[in-house]
C-alpha cells in the first residue's frame, strides 16, 4: 500500500523520551499531516466497515485519537477503556502487568453488550499487555473482540498492526 510510507514517514522517533534508552514513537507529528492522519484512519475504516462491528474500543490515551473516527465512519459506538479513577459510573477493571510495574484499564458497565462484535484501537503495541487486557475486558461482558488494529507495531516497526486475538484473550500475531 503506498499510504504506508507517508504515514511511518509522518511519525517522529523521539530517542530518550520519557526515559534514557527508550526510542519514542510520536504519532502527534502524524495528526499534523492531513493526508497522513486521513490514509491512517481509512485504512481502519475500509478494513471494518462491512465486519458488523458494532463497538469501537480506544484504549486511553492515544487510542482516543484514532478510535472515535473510525467508529463515526463505519457505524460504531465509541467506548473508551480508561486508566483508574477516570470514569464517573460503575466500572469494571481489568490490571495488567507493565515492563516497569502495574496498570489498570476500565470500562463503564453497560457499554458493551452481551454478543456485540468488537475492535478494539490504539497507536501503538509493544509487548501486547495493554491490548491483552483491554480484550479481556471486553470479554469479560460478553462481547467478541473481532481484532485489534494499532497505528504502530513494535519491534520491527510495522505501520498499521492488526493484531488476531482468539477469545480467551490472548494475541494470536500482527500482521
Ligand atoms: P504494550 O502494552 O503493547 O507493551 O505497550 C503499548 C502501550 O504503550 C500503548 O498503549 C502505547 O500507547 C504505549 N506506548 C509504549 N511505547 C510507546 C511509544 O514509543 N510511542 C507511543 N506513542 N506509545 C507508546
Amino acid at each position: 500500500d503506498p499510504r504506508l510510507k507517508a504515514i511511518s514517514d509522518a511519525i517522529r522517533v523521539v530517542p530518550h523520551f520519557p526515559k534514557p534508552g527508550i526510542m519514542f514513537q510520536d504519532i502527534t507529528t502524524l495528526l499534523l499531516d492531513h493526508k497522513a492522519f486521513k490514509d491512517t484512519v481509512d485504512i481502519f475504516v475500509d478494513r471494518y466497515r462491512d465486519m458488523d462491528i458494532s463497538v469501537v474500543a480506544g484504549v486511553e490515551a492515544r487510542g482516543f485519537l484514532f478510535g472515535p473516527s473510525i467508529a463515526l465512519a463505519i457505524g460504531a459506538k465509541f467506548v473508551p477503556l480508561r486508566k483508574p479513577k477516570k470514569l464517573p459510573g460503575e466500572v469494571i477493571s481489568e490490571k495488567y502487568v507493565l515492563e516497569y510495574g502495574n496498570d489498570c484499564l476500565e470500562m463503564h458497565v453497560g457499554d458493551v453488550n452481551h454478543g456485540e462484535r468488537a475492535i478494539i484501537i490504539d497507536d501503538l503495541v509493544a509487548t501486547g499487555g495493554t491490548l491483552s487486557a483491554a480484550i479481556t475486558l471486553l470479554e469479560r461482558v460478553g462481547a467478541e473482540v473481532v481484532e485489534c488494529a494499532c497505528v504502530i507495531g513494535l519491534p520491527e516497526f510495522k505501520v498499521i498492526a492488526i493484531v488476531c486475538c482468539q477469545n480467551n484473550g490472548r494475541l494470536l500475531d500482527m500482521t
